[in-house]
């Protein structure tokens, strides 16, 4: 009989948040297949578990992928984990589900951290509807791509970012969301420097002028406002220039009125409110 691979999470950060079961798990299996040898082996010193390691990598995922499946369809119980985190989110075990998968082998998950989630919860944004977006490419044509195709998604949401990229990336953020968008930038979590910080994209971008990024990051971006529609079919204000998209909000005469209504219209197309004054008033 075929064994059983299991998909354990491990910490992000605090060794504390290590399960029970992920321990058990851990201490029984015939091999475990780790993301960094070397990594793993830290973890497993910590708690003292002795098992077989072998290493299941982005680099290597094809040759490891078949020869973990021989061993599980000779019997053999394998757990697979990342450096850190949940295995699969933005980390190597998709591949191995799908083969697990297409060999009929059992396949279960002992869940636990995920930076995503973490990130999210301690947003302060609406949590009920969420896209995860992982890392944006470094490729500039495919990262525009990517932020072009989701600046009107009115989900929550969630990017991975490394320290070194992190202003680029809020830079990008200000030309596809606009500056009033809300964003959680969440660093560290679980460790001793966690913090969370909830600015407008324009203060996150101004703030990271001024400050050098250091640790690890999870960006949490408030979706595009809902679009209110005439029929249910395509937005009305599709058909509108910038400046009558404007008009159509203004009540009055009234200085607060023309206000609010360039506010309001910077909203619907996650632009910079600057840039809708200057349409608004050529
Ligand atoms: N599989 C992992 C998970 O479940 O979250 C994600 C692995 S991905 C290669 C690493 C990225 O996750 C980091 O660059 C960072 O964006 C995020 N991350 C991981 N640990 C974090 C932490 N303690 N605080 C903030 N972000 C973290």
């Amino acid at each position: 009989m075929a064994g059983t691979l299991y998909l354990c999470a491990t910490p992000i950060g605090n060794l504390g948040d290590i399960s029970e079961r992920c321990l058990e798990i851990l201490r029984t299996v015939d091999l475990i297949a780790a993301e960094d040898t070397r990594r793993t082996l830290q973890l497993l010193n910590h708690f003292n578990i002795s098992r077989p390691l072998t290493s299941y990598h982005e680099h290597n995922k094809r040759e490891k992928g078949e020869y973990i499946i021989k061993l599980l369809l000779e019997g053999k119980n394998i757990a697979q984990v990342s450096d850190a985190g949940t295995p699969a989110i933005s980390d190597p075990g998709e591949d191995l589900v799908r083969l697990c998968a297409e060999n009929n082998i059992a396949v279960t998950s002992v869940p636990g951290p995920v930076a995503a989630v973490t990130a999210l919860i301690l947003s302060g944004l609406p949590t009920s509807r969420y896209a995860f977006e992982g890392f944006l490419s470094v490729n500039k044509r495919h990262r525009n791509e990517h932020l072009e195709s989701i600046k009107n998604d009115t989900h929550t949401l969630i990017f991975y970012e490394a320290p070194h990229k992190l202003k680029n990336t809020l830079a990008d953020m200000l030309k596809y969301f606009g500056s009033e968008r809300r964003i959680a930038i969440a660093r560290e979590l679980t460790k001793l420097h966690e913090e969370i910080l909830r600015f407008t994209v324009g203060e996150a971008v101004e703030y990271y002028g001024e400050t050098n990024p250091r640790g690890e990051y999870v960006l949490v971006v408030e979706g595009a406002p809902e679009a209110e529609s005439t029929d249910g079919g395509d937005i009305w204000w599709s058909g509108l220039t910038i400046k009558e998209h404007v008009k159509a909000y203004i009540k009055d005469d009234s200085k607060e009125s023309v206000k609010a209504a360039i506010k309001k219209t910077a909203e619907d197309r996650g632009l910079p409110r600057r840039e809708v004054y200057g349409e608004y008033h050529k």
